[in-house]
């Protein structure tokens, strides 16, 4: 692949802090490239040069300026080419911490003429140089965002190369199918094992239901990582806010008698066995003329749309209204689950009344005050997305990589179909090509600079 004409200073050696700002123990400076261990011997000074210091050894030594004054002292260690993050020579430099020398340190560095690093630039040239491929090194990103410790397995998981595997033994087996396709297609004549379509028909179903299987591993690893968005929506004074503090455990929303009190969305979150969940209280969707309650209902709406789930909470010591019925029409098309509140006091309305407004939701019956009741909710929050059993299994997956794996999984499926409408060979061959295009371009074995800058300036710098 000719990268040069993608990367034009793929070549030059860069250099930033790679630890995070703000006040810490040490602060490392981080340089990689060709001149890295020419730029570093000019800044570090121990009792030997770094260059007669065997590689992954610490050596101790001063961080000196163009005078040769000690600014401070640090620790020096480098890593030869190929056995880096980077694939390239890399350096660390070790400083006590405080940006100000971390920030001396690599301004010296830059003086030499290392250049500053773009953000994501050495994880971006690990993946140039061969090092990982591109599921691992959005891994790498997803390593760094991870909230909790279940997303940051699913991230060391993929890291490590899993979701890689699984990839490429689906691409293994495409291009053998089109191999053999091919094969028929091109050269009729010569006596190559042809494999009836009922065998190709097989292989397919199983590629394809590998692949749904994946795609429900990525999706885990996707809402561990970016969490679950759930909107409370709901009548005013139906109990949404109380709900949405006892979700939390804390007093965040304003919980008054009083309709129409809560005019803005209110967000919060917690982590519940490993996922992120955020809660969104929002004002009661009514119909109104009250010019602030307003904009809180339309902002209700936003919140109602952008969800991955909503809660709808309904006082069960009070008639249903119009508006209930307008918004269980609405659900329908949402996935939702309703709970039915304010269980300690005699109740008006029942499952059952419910059933006939909502007939395939799910229902719930409880109380705001009734801390049992509120942690199960949170396990069929979490259960109506993904199956608790899965967690373990989630790959830390993007959406663009969940994207690709779909267009690869209708390729695949469009050639099943192909063959069972009795279509030419041709057609079932070109799904097919696409397919492994796909996975290609998932892998990043088929990319272009757009696609690489998009992925690559998500991350931080010295990432
Ligand atoms: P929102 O307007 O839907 O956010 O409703 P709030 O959370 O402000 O609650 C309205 C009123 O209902 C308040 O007086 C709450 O104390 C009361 N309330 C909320 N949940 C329950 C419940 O489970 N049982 C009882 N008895 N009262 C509740």
């Amino acid at each position: 692949m000719a990268l040069e004409k993608y990367f034009l200073n793929y070549n030059d050696t860069i250099a930033s802090i790679s630890t995070a700002w703000g006040e810490a123990g040490i602060a490392i400076v981080r340089l990689s490239g060709p001149q890295a261990l020419d730029f570093a011997e000019k800044v570090f000074k121990g009792i030997k040069p770094l260059k007669e210091t065997p590689p992954r050894y610490m050596r101790n030594g001063f961080l000196v300026n163009e005078n040769g004054d000690h600014l401070d002292e640090v620790l020096g260690v480098w890593f030869r080419a190929p056995k880096s993050y980077t694939g390239e020579d890399v350096v660390e430099i070790h400083c006590h911490g405080g940006l100000l020398v971390a920030s001396k340190c690599l301004e010296l560095l830059i003086d030499q003429g290392a250049r500053l690093a773009e953000p994501g630039e050495f994880t971006q040239r690990a993946f140039l140089n061969g090092r990982i491929d591109l599921t691992q090194a959005e891994a790498a990103l997803g390593i760094i965002r991870a909230k909790s410790d279940e997303a940051l397995r699913a991230a060391a998981r993929t890291l490590r190369g899993e979701l890689s595997i699984k990839i490429a033994e689906i691409y293994d087996l495409l291009l053998n199918l089109s191999a053999n396709l091919e094969a028929n297609l091109d050269f009729p004549e010569e006596d190559i094992p042809f494999l009836p379509s009922d065998e190709v028909l097989k292989k397919l179903n199983q590629i394809s239901t590998n692949l749904k299987r994946l795609i429900s591993r990525c999706n885990v690893g996707k809402v561990l990582r970016d969490g679950i968005k759930v909107a409370i929506v709901g009548r005013p004074n139906v109990g949404k806010s109380s709900i949405f503090n006892a979700l939390l455990e804390e007093a965040r929303a304003i919980v008054t008698p009083i309709p129409g009190t809560t005019r803005d969305v209110i967000e919060g979150m917690i982590v519940y066995k490993g996922i992120p969940i955020i809660f969104m209280d929002t004002a009661g969707l009514r119909a109104t003329n009250d010019v602030v309650e307003t904009i809180g209902v339309s902002m209700a709406q936003k919140a109602f749309r952008e969800a991955d789930l909503r809660l709808w909470i309904i006082d069960g010591s009070e008639a249903l209204t119009q508006d209930d019925i307008n918004l269980a029409e609405e659900l329908k098309t949402h996935p939702h689950i309703i709970a039915i509140n304010k269980a300690d006091i005699p109740q008006i309305v029942s499952p059952d009344d419910l059933r006939e407004i909502a007939p395939d939701s799910e229902i719930t019956v409880l109380s705001a005050f009734d801390k049992l009741a509120i942690e199960k909710l949170k396990e069929r929050l979490v259960n109506k997305l993904i199956k608790h059993s899965a967690i373990n299994e989630g790959f830390n997956a993007t959406a663009r990589q969940i994207e690709m794996l779909k267009n690869v999984l209708s390729c695949v499926d469009n050639a099943i179909a192909s063959i069972n409408m009795g279509e030419p060979e041709e057609l079932v061959a070109s799904n097919l090509y696409e397919a492994r295009y796909y996975l290609d371009r998932l892998l990043g074995r088929n990319f272009d600079e757009d696609l690489i800058h998009a992925i690559f300036s998500q991350f931080c710098v010295g990432k």
